[in-house]
């Protein structure tokens, strides 16, 4: 099964206890890899104690201070979430997400985010991620414990990794995928570069770069088409620096 290329990833996790009642959901599901952004307060007893036996998951898990560093080095991110937001992205349900994740990590890391007990993640976070999951629940009040939430992706996980992944939809490609890293590296510098040639007001870029990073998404870069791409633009910089 390729359950051991899947990474939980808890971001701003206020509560312990959810740390604890997370690994414990994991370890229950066969997933081992958890990575936590800034807990809040970690390690700590009521975390062990929610973990009920999980607690090897908490010894391992990764403590990072941002999220592209708890991403670092993955092919797909997915973001859940609560709420629907109001700019459109390609967005999920939990099962496609499971069956997508465990095809997806037959050739690579893949990473499945969490927010903040009490807001979620924030926009800047959710641009990271390559779709929008949504656990179906109730209309009026459809925001899941946090650990409840994690129990249930972890579960249409494990469903598909059982019925099985065929590895994705062949596309012709001439060299590896872009990590998502790699890809994130390229918008920095694409935001750099419209700036200077005056294509991007900087007091007002977050709109447009959040379309473009949902082109390039779309995309799929491998690292041969990154390369192209900035050098396009140190190009166009150094054309305008003169
Ligand atoms: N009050 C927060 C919800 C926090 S619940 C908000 O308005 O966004 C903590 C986390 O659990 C969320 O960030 C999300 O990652 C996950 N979660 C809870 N309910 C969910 C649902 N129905 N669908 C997808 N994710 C959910």
């Amino acid at each position: 099964m390729s359950l051991a290329k899947v990474r939980i990833v808890l971001v701003g996790t206020t509560h312990p206890g959810n740390i604890g009642a997370a690994a414990r959901a994991m370890h229950t599901m066969g997933l081992s890899r958890l990575y936590l952004v800034n807990p809040a307060r970690f390690p700590c007893a009521e975390a062990t104690a929610r973990a009920s036996g999980a607690d090897e998951l908490l010894a391992q898990a990764e403590i990072c201070t941002s999220l592209p560093q708890a991403i670092a080095g993955c092919r797909m991110v997915f973001g859940l979430s609560a709420r629907s937001r109001n700019i459109s992205w390609p967005a999920l349900d939990a099962r496609a997400c499971g069956a997508l994740t465990v095809q997806e990590a037959l050739e690579g890391e893949v990473a499945i985010v969490f927010g903040r007990e009490h807001s979620g993640l924030s926009n800047i976070e959710l641009d990271h991620c390559h779709y929008w999951v949504h656990i179906p629940s109730n209309p009026a009040y459809s925001s899941l414990n946090l650990a409840a939430a994690v129990q249930v992706m972890a579960y249409e996980v494990r469903m598909a990794a059982m019925a099985g992944a065929s590895p994705p939809a062949r596309r012709p490609t001439e060299s590896p995928p872009a990590s998502v890293d790699e890809v994130e590296g390229f918008f920095q510098h694409l935001e750099q570069t419209l700036i200077e040639i005056g294509f991007l007001n900087p007091s007002n870029p977050k709109l447009l770069m959040r379309r473009l990073r949902r082109l390039f998404f779309r995309a799929h870069l491998e690292i041969r088409e990154v390369n192209i791409l900035r050098g396009i633009l140190t190009a166009a910089q150094d054309k305008v620096k003169g």
